[in-house]
């Protein structure tokens, strides 16, 4: 009874004809639903492309959006962690954490680097629950669109078919482009890469590449004087060709250490709309992907 009330419930506050608004709390987690959602929703990401997702500030408006919201998409772990402050804030039911509306687009993923111990956040230390920037691994990309297609399917149940379609469309998508992906990525196999921060061991693990080291000493915090010289070190004793930065960070300590070494620099953007030709999930990796092979 409760069951059915529920869903009578949900059928009700959706009418069919209206969009399941969705807001993402990333670009890339918008791309995704919009592909599985399709024209059965509308949805907004809370952080532009282009900016570091640890550190968007809420505001105001962002609690205006999810006050309206029928679903929202987190990233999880610790990476918005300020969007369960807004959420709290907008009071809306709706999307509360393990209601129909809340969706948390980590579940099912193997997270890496999970600390053996509990890391206590307030000495500034991020990447408390391990290492979460998981999308950027293709392969993750389907567990995401599947995790945003459960959301979907317990909001608007009766457009099973249409869901289920456009998630299985997505997926064969990946596999079809990773094909192309690895093959452009391929000559690269088994290279040693430094990276700005710790946010390309997804990306590595799936085109087989392995991060040396960050610039980062610790994820969030600035490179120092000893730590650069480690890098100096390291980069000329396993002769590494490649340092990757997110195009948010200052350029000015990557290119003295490309400079210092003579090792390649190479500015990516990690999220959808983190350049303008970036504009979906799909063409993140295809301007990433080119990046590097340039
Ligand atoms: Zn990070």
């Amino acid at each position: 009874m409760k069951i059915l009330s529920l869903s009578l419930f949900l059928f009700l506050s959706i009418p069919s004809y209206a969009k399941i608004n969705i807001i993402a709390s990333s670009q890339d987690l918008k791309s995704i639903a919009e592909y599985v959602g399709g024209e059965e929703v509308s949805v907004e990401s809370l952080s532009p492309g282009g900016f570091d997702i640890h550190f968007i500030e809420p505001r105001p408006s962002m609690v205006f959006k999810l006050k309206k919201a029928d679903m929202v998409v987190k990233i999880g772990l610790d990476l918005d962690m300020w969007t369960d402050s807004l959420i709290n804030a907008a009071k809306n039911e709706k999307i509360f954490y393990g209601k129909e509306g809340y969706v948390d687009a980590s579940a099912g993923i193997d997270i890496m680097q999970k600390p053996d111990k509990k890391i206590d956040g307030s000495s500034g230390d991020i990447h408390i629950f391990g290492n979460p920037h998981y999308w950027l691994n293709p392969e993750n990309g389907k567990i995401i669109a599947k995790n945003i297609k459960l959301g979907l399917l317990r909001i608007k149940p009766e457009k099973k078919e249409y869901f289920e379609k456009r998630y299985s469309d997505f997926c064969r998508k990946i596999d079809d482009k990773m094909k192309v992906w690895k093959s452009d990525m391929s000559a690269f196999a088994g290279e040693k890469i430094i990276t700005y921060h710790n946010s390309w061991i997804y990306f590595a693990q799936a085109f087989d590449l392995q991060v040396a080291a960050n610039i980062e000493p610790k994820p969030g915090i600035p490179p120092n004087a000893n730590h650069l010289s480690f890098l100096f070190e390291l980069i000329k004793k396993e002769k590494i060709k490649i340092i990757l930065v997110d195009n948010f960070y200052s350029l000015n300590t990557p290119k003295e250490i490309a400079n210092k070494t003579g090792a390649r620099l190479i500015v990516i953007p990690s999220s959808v709309a983190g350049e303008n030709s970036a504009s979906d999930y799909f063409s993140l990796f295809d301007v990433i992907i080119k990046k590097i092979k340039d």
